[in-house]
C-alpha cells in the first residue's frame, strides 16, 4: 500500500461511459473542475468501448452509426482535460454525499466533491437454465468486452439467445470476430415488437442503428427467430452443443419443439439491471420499473435524486442505451452549472432527455422479462454459481423461510458469494417460488459496493 491520499473537486463523476463522458464534458466546458472515476481501463463505458492502449485490432471493425457520436465524447472529454482529472482502473467502493471512496494503484482515495453524478452503467440479467455453468457459456455483455475490449475470440460456431437490443451488438461483434454465428434467438414473441414499433420510428438514430445491424445480419445469413431460446447447454468441461426451441407468448419453454445445435460459445443476455448500489449507498430513493430493467434510482426532470447535491445518468436511472445517457449526462451537468454557476437550464435540453426517454422505454417494452422462463432450469441447475446452490436447494428454501430474498439467502445462501447476488439475485426469487411475475425484492447494498482489497477499506481517509 502506497498510503491514503485526498481529492478534491468541483464535482466527482462515477463512471466515463456515454453518460459520464457527457456530463463532465459539459461540466468542465461550464468552467468546474471534475474528476472522472472509472474502474476501465479507457475511457467510452460499455457501448463505446476501447481495445487497452497499445492493442490494435488486427481488422479494424465496422462500426454502428452510434460510434461517431462516441469519438465525439472521447474528442470533447480529452479537449476539456485541464479541467478534467481522468482516473482510470478506480474502482468507487463506498459514497457519501460530497464523498467517494476509491482504490486506485493499490492505494485507498477519498474525492472530496460539492456534487456527485452517478453513470456506472448496468450488469447483465441472467436467466438460469441446464449448463449455464459450463465454461463457453457467456453473457451478452461479457461476449461484448471479451471481443470488443480485449481482441479475444471466444470460439468458432456460437449461439446468441436472450433477448432485447443487446443481441444484434452481440452478434455482429461475433461475426467482425470471423466467429460463425449459428443461431440468434430473441425469446420475445415477434408480435411484441410490432406493437413498440411505431414509437421507435420517431427517432432517426435508433432507426439507422437497427438497419445497420440488420443488414450486418443478412450478409452472413443469420436470421433472427422471435419466440425462440436455449433450453440446455451440453458437453464435456466446455460447450459442445445446444438444445434450442419455441416458446410461448409468456416465455414458457415448449419442450415439443427442442432441436440440437453444435457449438462451441454461447452467449446469452436477457436485459440489463441498473447498477444502483453507489446510488443506495447514498441513500437515494429507487423505484421498480419493468421496462427499465428493474429497480432503479429515481430522478426529477432534471436528474436531480432524491439526496442533495447527487444526480444521476443513464441506465442506473433506467436501462434506455446510448441516445438516453448522452442526454441525461448534459442535462445534469446543466443542472450543476445552474446551480454552482447561475448558468440559465435549457429547457430544450429536459425536453431531449425527456424524449429520448420516451422512445427507449417504448422500445424495451417489447424485451421484457417473461414470466415463462423461469421454467428453464431443472432441478439439478445451478441457480447460485458462486454458492453452488441447485434449483431443488433454493425451492426448499423458500418454501422453508419464505419468498423474500432474504429468506432464500438465509435459507440456502444463494446470492451471498462473491457476485453478491448481481448474477442470481434478479432471478432468484422467480426460480425458487415458480412464479416469473414476482417483483424481485430490492437487494441490500452493502460496502464495499465493489469487490476492493482490505487494506484499501482499513487505510480509507476519513470524510
Ligand atoms: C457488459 C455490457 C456491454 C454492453 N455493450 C453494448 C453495446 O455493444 N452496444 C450497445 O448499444 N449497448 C451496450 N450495452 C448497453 C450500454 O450499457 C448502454 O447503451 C450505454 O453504454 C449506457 O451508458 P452509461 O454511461 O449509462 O453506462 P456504461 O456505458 O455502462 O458506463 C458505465 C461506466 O461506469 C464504470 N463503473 C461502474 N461502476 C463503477 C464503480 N463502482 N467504480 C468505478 N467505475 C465504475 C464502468 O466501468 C463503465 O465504464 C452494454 C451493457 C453492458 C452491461
Amino acid at each position: 500500500m502506497s498510503g491514503a491520499r485526498v481529492l478534491e473537486a468541483d464535482v466527482g463523476v462515477v463512471g466515463a461511459g456515454p453518460a459520464g463522458l457527457a456530463a463532465a464534458a459539459a461540466l468542465a466546458a461550464g468552467g468546474l473542475r471534475v474528476v472522472v472515476l472509472d474502474e476501465g481501463q479507457r475511457a467510452g463505458g460499455q457501448i463505446f468501448r476501447q481495445l487497452p492502449e497499445g492493442l490494435q485490432p488486427q481488422r479494424a471493425p465496422a462500426e454502428p452509426p452510434s460510434h461517431h457520436r462516441g469519438h465525439g465524447l472521447l474528442v470533447a472529454a480529452q479537449a476539456q482535460r485541464e479541467r478534467i482529472d481522468h482516473r482510470t482502473l478506480a474502482t468507487v467502493w463506498n459514497a457519501q454525499p460530497g464523498r467517494l471512496w476509491f482504490e486506485q494503484g493499490g492505494a485507498s482515495w477519498l474525492l472530496r466533491c460539492q456534487r456527485i453524478v452517478l453513470a456506472p452503467g448496468a450488469y447483465d440479467r441472467c436467466v438460469p437454465f441446464p449448463g449455464w455453468t459450463l465454461p463457453g457459456v457467456v453473457t451478452a455483455g461479457a461476449l461484448q468486452v471479451m471481443v470488443r475490449g480485449f481482441g479475444v475470440v471466444p470460439g468458432r460456431r456460437a449461439l446468441v439467445a436472450g433477448s432485447g437490443p443487446l443481441l444484434l451488438p452481440t452478434v455482429a461483434a461475433l461475426l467482425t470476430a470471423g466467429v460463425e454465428v449459428v443461431a440468434a434467438l430473441e425469446a420475445s414473441p415477434r408480435a411484441r415488437f410490432w406493437r413498440a414499433l411505431p414509437a421507435v420510428l420517431g427517432s432517426g438514430a435508433k432507426l439507422r442503428e437497427a438497419f445497420w445491424y440488420a443488414r450486418r445480419l443478412v450478409a452472413a445469413g443469420v436470421r433472427l427467430r422471435w419466440g425462440w431460446t436455449v433450453f440446455e447447454v451440453r458437453g464435456e468441461g466446455a460447450v459442445q452443443q445446444a438444445v434450442i426451441g419455441r416458446v410461448d407468448a409468456e416465455g414458457r419453454p415448449r419442450r415439443d419443439t427442442a432441436q440440437t445445435v453444435a457449438v462451441d460459445v454461447v452467449g446469452t443476455g436477457f436485459g440489463l439491471l441498473p447498477a444502483i448500489e453507489l446510488g443506495q449507498l447514498l441513500g437515494c430513493q429507487t423505484a421498480y420499473q419493468v421496462v427499465r430493467g428493474g429497480h432503479a434510482l429515481v430522478v426529477d426532470r432534471t436528474q436531480a435524486t432524491s439526496v442533495p447535491g447527487v444526480f444521476a445518468a443513464g441506465e442506473i436511472c433506467g436501462i434506455g442505451g446510448a441516445e438516453v445517457a448522452i442526454a441525461e449526462g448534459e442535462l445534469a451537468a446543466a443542472r450543476i452549472l445552474q446551480e454552482l454557476r447561475q448558468q440559465p437550464l435549457s429547457e430544450a435540453l429536459v425536453l431531449r432527455a425527456a424524449r429520448e426517454r420516451r422512445v427507449a422505454d417504448a422500445l424495451l417494452s417489447a424485451f421484457a422479462p417473461l414470466p415463462g422462463l423461469v421454467g428453464l432450469p431443472d432441478d439439478d441447475t445451478i441457480v447460485c454459481r458462486c454458492e453452488d446452490v441447485p434449483l431443488r436447494v433454493a425451492r426448499t428454501a423458500a418454501a422453508l423461510h419464505g419468498s423474500a430474498l432474504r429468506g432464500i439467502k438465509v435459507g440456502c445462501r444463494a446470492g451471498m458469494g462473491p457476485c453478491q447476488g448481481r448474477i442470481c439475485g434478479p432471478s432468484l426469487q422467480g426460480v425458487a417460488t415458480g412464479d416469473g411475475t414476482r417483483i424481485a425484492d430490492l437487494p441490500i447494498a452493502q460496502v464495499p459496493a465493489k469487490p476492493v482489497c482490505s487494506a484499501t477499506i482499513v487505510d480509507a481517509p476519513v470524510g
